[in-house]
């Protein structure tokens, strides 16, 4: 059984501090040009239900191209901890890094592996 501190994660140096509703059911690893960098493992969530601590004062951000995400990562460790929309009402999620919380967590979470870079499909998946 999962604790809530399984749900509580953060950047290497502890300035950013996320902390998730519940344990996610799915996960995705993406191989776009970005996601394949950063090397996250996404988990998606509905935007607002996550506790976010020392964003925005000891973040960065990164917007790739038009895209309407920004990109967030620690202003000190670097490490990236999650993206959110840049318009919260035109997209409800934003994703959490679940490699900022404890390998507990991931290992209980089927990651899904996302073709962002060509198809925009799972390959792991049948139809849908
Ligand atoms: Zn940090």
């Amino acid at each position: 059984m999962l604790g809530d501190a399984e749900l509580q994660g953060t950047c290497h140096c502890g300035a950013v501090r996320l902390t998730l509703p519940s344990r996610p059911q799915k996960a995705t690893r993406c191989n776009c040009s970005l996601c394949r960098r950063v090397g996250a493992v996404w988990a998606y969530c509905e935007f607002g239900t996550v506790t976010i601590h020392g964003h925005p004062e000891n973040t960065d951000s990164y917007v790739q191209g038009d895209r309407t995400l920004r990109t967030v990562r620690c202003r000190t460790c670097g490490i990236v901890t999650h993206w959110e929309p840049l318009v919260p009402n035109s997209d409800n999620r934003h994703g959490v890094n679940l490699n900022n919380f404890d390998p507990s967590l991931l290992a209980q979470v089927k990651v899904r592996h996302f073709d962002g870079a060509d198809t925009w499909t799972f390959l792991d998946e049948g139809a849908g």
